[in-house]
């Protein structure tokens, strides 16, 4: 291989960009965002002839071009595929990818947020995943099932790493031709990160990683979250929400006995007051070693009718796969412990 080959090789999809001319590339990357391996045939029906250099090195790209690797894929009865994926330098992260068409991807490895229901945060943060990390994550998924949303949701917290992961969201625009509206960004906010997140081009739905509206139990929960006041959190949520025209997607884990009670329904309605919003209850799906369960059907029942009596629009997720490991980060957590015992 040459080394001008190599070079492409080591740089992922943008080594694509690298290698062939601009219209080339583009097409190159968006066939095999689709899960294809383009053929010279693939570029002869779009008037893109490669020249043998261009088709050489496309080959060489192909083999070997993948940042990533899936090391590990657990498949749920209902249809959910969680992908344990090696980066270059051996660290691991998790995609799903789910049958209503959705991919969950990671966007660092570890998280430095370190919510105590979540495998993910157990050990901190180890690193940042570039574009190109996470742009693979839908070529993988895209191999198992269709995919045409994308959730920022698995490890990590992307506003942690915002630069890679907004232009991973023009990536997936452009090469993935997912719109922005079909993705969304999920975090435990922050004003300067919301306010940041205003100053880009690129805007990706909102969802709020919220699970408390106690700033005590924040606290307790959430550790390492942002400390700005919850109102002022929400205030800047809308102002994004409102610059992209869609409600903020709220995210309440729902963990028996710390935030299923009623003060707790009084709590997340007063701090979503004009706020455009929906709620989304999402049923905890346990995690080896961690303290936590899920509330009885009854009072998720219970805390949905309450918070829809109060004019607010709210829904109940079961988190996908209980039976794929798809709890936040175990597929990684398993690995990791099986290669340390
Ligand atoms: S729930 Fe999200 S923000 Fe919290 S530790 Fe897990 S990955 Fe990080």
């Amino acid at each position: 291989m040459t080394e001008a080959a190599a070079n492409v090789i080591a740089s992922g999809l943008s080594g694509l960009r690298a290698a062939l001319p601009e219209p080339k590339a583009v097409l190159a990357r968006r066939l095999v965002a689709a899960g294809r391996r383009p053929t010279p045939y693939d570029f002869d029906k779009h008037g893109l002839r490669l020249r043998p250099e261009e088709q050489a090195i496309l080959q060489q790209w192909l083999d070997a071009g993948l940042v990533t690797k899936v090391a590990r894929e657990t498949r749920s009865k209902d249809g959910t595929v969680k992908l344990l994926l090696e980066l270059r330098d051996g660290k691991k992260v998790e995609t799903v990818a789910m049958p209503i068409g959705a991919c969950c991807v990671s966007t660092q490895v570890g998280c430095a947020v370190g919510c105590r229901f979540c495998a993910s945060g157990l050990f901190g943060v180890e690193r940042h995943l570039s574009s190109d990390e996470i742009v693979e994550q839908i070529v993988h998924a895209r191999r198992v099932m269709p995919i045409d949303r994308i959730v920022f949701m698995g490890m990590g917290e992307p506003s942690h790493n915002l630069d890679n992961v907004m232009h991973a969201v023009e990536r997936i625009r452009d090469e993935v031709l997912i719109s922005p509206k079909k993705q969304t960004f999920s975090t435990v906010g922050g004003v300067k990160p919301l306010e940041r997140m205003r100053t880009f081009a690129v805007k990706p739905c909102l969802a709020w990683s919220l699970h408390t509206a106690n700033e005590t139990k924040r606290r307790e929960l959430l550790p390492r979250a942002h400390k700005d006041p919850l109102p002022e959190i929400a205030a800047a949520a809308d102002a994004y929400a409102r610059d992209v025209g869609t409600p903020i997607q709220i995210e309440w884990t729902m963990l028996a006995g710390v935030n299923d009670g009623d003060q707790d329904v009084e709590e997340l309605c007063a701090l979503l007051q004009g706020v455009r919003c929906y709620v989304n209850f999402i049923v905890y799906n346990p995690v080896d070693g961690l303290p936590f369960t899920a509330p009885s059907r009854e009072r998720i029942v219970a805390m949905v009718r309450a918070v829809k009596s109060r004019g607010i629009l709210a829904t109940i997720r079961d988190s996908s796969g209980p039976d794929a490991e798809a709890a936040c980060g175990q597929l990684r957590l398993r690995d990791r412990v099986a290669a340390d015992s």
